[in-house]
Order: C-alpha cells, then structure tokens, then sequence
C-alpha cells in the first residue's frame, strides 16, 4: 500500500532578519503516522512547526497540508489541524468542562466536553480548575484541546517534558491511542526513548537543515552497519525499568 502524504513541505527556508533559521528543508508526513521532529534547541523545529500551523510566515519555499496549499487557504489548514492552545487562555474561573465548551464555541463546533475529557481519562476533573491538575493531566488536558475540533492531524510540543515515568508512559498510551483512531500526530521531543517507542519516522534537524529522516529503527541500524558499537555492553534493563517495576505503573496524580 503506497502511503500518502498530508504534509508536504518542499525547500523550506525562514529567515529572521540576516539569520537562517531554516534553511531549505524538504519532508513528507504520512496519513496516520507519529512523525518526530528531533534536534538540538535552536534546530528550527519551532519554527517549522509554527509554519505549517500557520502561525508564523515563511520566508520561501512551499507547504502543502491535505491537499491545501498553505499560501492559498491557511484558513482551510487551520480547520483540519490541532494545536495545543495557549495555557494563557485557560480562564482561571472556568472548569475544564467549561473550559473546552468555550474553546469548542471558538471553533463552532459542538463538542461534548465529557466526552472529549473522557478519551483523555479526565472525566471526574471535569469540575476542576486547570491549575489544580497534576503535570500530567495539565498535559492531558491541553491534548484534549488540540482535538476539539476533530482534526486530521494535531501537532504535539514536548507532550512529556517534566512528568514522571508513569505519567509519561500514560501519555505514550494516550498519543498511541489518537493515531489509532486515524488522527496523524506530528510531535518534537527530546527524550529518544519516547521517539523510539512512538515515532513510526523521525526527522533529526540541526542548525536548520534535516540531517537524517527515516524510522528510529532504520536509523539505528544504519549506525550499527557503520561498525558503531556501544562503548558499555547494555544491561538487559535500566533505571527506568527499575523505577517503574518498583513503583508500578498507576498513575500517582489523583
Ligand atoms: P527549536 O524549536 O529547534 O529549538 P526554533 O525554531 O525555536 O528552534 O529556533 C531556531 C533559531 O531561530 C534559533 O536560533 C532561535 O534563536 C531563532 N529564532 C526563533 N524565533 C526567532 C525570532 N522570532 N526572531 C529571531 N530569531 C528567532
């Protein structure tokens, strides 16, 4: 089966006054796949991103989302992605049912916030306040958001930067559990453990140029095939394993 392409983004470039902060990247994202976009801070995944979220101008180069040319129809874009909102625009005041009833209001859909806060395991924080929520249900919820307004593809920032390993873990379930229902996520991490286990492609960009782009599993076996060897024979677990094998897998938020 030949995949097809929702994002198509040829000889990208960004430059912020004389600096390239992207310069000329071209990529395919995949319907229905988890695409990694890694690289050391100031890479311009940010940037790349916020481009094809249309949310920051290119500078050259072209993006297709579904077909829509993003200089044609960045409204039409807007309509079929999701982003993670702002948590500056989670009124203080308001509930999480609430909350996501006046986001869906934004969008004029008609959601259902307990069903929405459901997927995301938050049903019984529907009466809560945001700043009462744990890291990881902070996390959950702002996913929540992004599927409002039942997009194609939602764009995922470093969904798990400061949980705990089982928060974390419940996340990956979570990301797992969206691309399953036919939703294509395009996310930037900086944990390869969680690129290993969620990605089906990576692309890695350093100071603005993709350097490598395939699966985690082709790209390591590329640098094995190189004769690379890991300088410590590798224990059959790590701490993380043990972490987790002493204190389980529930989640300690609630
Ligand atoms: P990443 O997300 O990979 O950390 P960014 O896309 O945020 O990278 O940034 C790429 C480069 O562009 C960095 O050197 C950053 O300092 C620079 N940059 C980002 N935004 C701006 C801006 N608004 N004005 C000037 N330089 C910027």
């Amino acid at each position: 089966m030949t995949k097809q392409s929702i994002i198509s983004v040829k000889n990208l470039k960004k430059n912020y006054g004389d600096f390239e902060a992207v310069k000329g990247i071209s990529f395919d994202v995949f319907e229905g796949e988890i695409f990694g976009l890694l690289g050391p801070n100031g890479a311009g995944k940010s940037t790349t991103l916020e481009i094809i979220e249309t949310l920051r101008e290119k500078t050259s180069g072209t993006v297709i989302v579904d077909h829509i040319d993003l200089d044609k129809g960045p409204e039409d874009i807007k309509k079929i992605i999701g982003v993670q909102l702002q948590t500056s625009g989670y009124y203080p005041g308001l509930n999480l049912s609430e909350l996501i009833g006046l986001f869906g209001g934004l969008y004029n859909r008609d959601v259902q916030p307990l069903e929405l806060l459901d997927r995301v395991n938050l049903r019984d924080k529907a009466r809560s306040k945001y700043k009462e929520l744990s890291g990881g249900q902070k996390q959950r919820f702002s996913i929540a958001t992004t599927l409002i307004n039942q997009p194609k593809i939602i764009f995922l920032d470093e969904p798990t930067t400061g949980l705990d390993p089982q928060a974390r873990r419940n996340l990956w379930d979570l990301i797992k559990d969206i691309r399953s229902k036919g939703t294509t996520v395009i996310m930037t991490t900086h944990y390869m453990d969680e690129a290993e286990v969620l990605c089906d492609r990576v692309a890695i960009i350093d100071s603005g140029r993709i350097i490598a782009l395939d699966s985690p599993d082709k790209l390591i076996d590329n640098l094995v095939a190189t004769g690379f060897e890991r300088p410590r024979e590798v224990k059959k677990a790590n701490l993380e394993d043990v972490f987790i094998k002493l204190t389980g897998h529930v989640l300690r938020e609630e």
